[in-house]
């Protein structure tokens, strides 16, 4: 998403990941099928927030659940609500979420670079150069989305948190 978002016609995207594949983790999510968001009113989320309600406020009132639903159907994805208001795609199938990110990401022009794991970022002057098994110039801006460290089977293992603290 974020890489899909940075994309506008003045500026060339890279999105690194190390894994052979896009979206690994989003694979395994509700059971295979992953539950993408919720019908509920936007107000109604932060009821389910067990802590600091208030980080989550900007996040969810700038790109809401009927955000998300009307970008997946942009991109092709059918989706159904089930009980709790509990939003899935059509097929059950997490890999359609997948298709229709691959599938933005594609109309966008963002170059996809796969098998590539970011061993660090190292800062010339003002920009940033990525330490990995190619040389890709340099870059104005680096986002880090590299996920949590649960299910490291999925690629991600905390390299980016490590990258990130150094
Ligand atoms: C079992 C399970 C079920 C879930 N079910 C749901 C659900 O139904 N609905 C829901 O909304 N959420 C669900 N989640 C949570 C959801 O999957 C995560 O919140 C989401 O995937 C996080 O996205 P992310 O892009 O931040 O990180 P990730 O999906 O982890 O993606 C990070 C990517 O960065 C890459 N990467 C990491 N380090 C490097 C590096 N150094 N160099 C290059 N690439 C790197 C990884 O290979 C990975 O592809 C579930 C999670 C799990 C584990």
């Amino acid at each position: 998403m974020s890489a899909i978002f940075s994309k506008n016609e003045n500026n060339d995207v890279f999105l690194f990941d190390g894994n052979e594949k896009i979206g690994k983790k989003i694979y395994i999510s509700g059971k295979g099928r992953c539950n993408i968001t919720n019908s509920k009113e936007i107000y109604e989320f932060f009821d389910e927030i067990n802590r600091n309600k208030n980080f989550l406020y900007s996040s969810l009132y700038s790109y809401t659940n009927e955000d998300i639903l009307k970008f997946f159907d942009e991109y092709g994805l059918k989706t159904k609500v089930e009980r709790g208001g509990r939003v899935f795609p059509l097929s059950d199938k997490s890999s359609d979420v997948i298709k229709a990110l691959e599938k933005a990401l594609n109309v966008k022009g963002v170059k996809i670079i796969l098998n590539t794991e970011i061993e660090d970022v190292k800062l010339i002057g003002d920009k940033f150069q990525l330490v990995c098994n190619k040389d890709y110039g340099l870059f104005d801006k680096v986002v880090f989305a590299t996920g949590g460290k649960s299910y490291p089977f999925t690629g991600s293992r905390g390299k980016g948190h490590e990258i990130l603290k150094n």
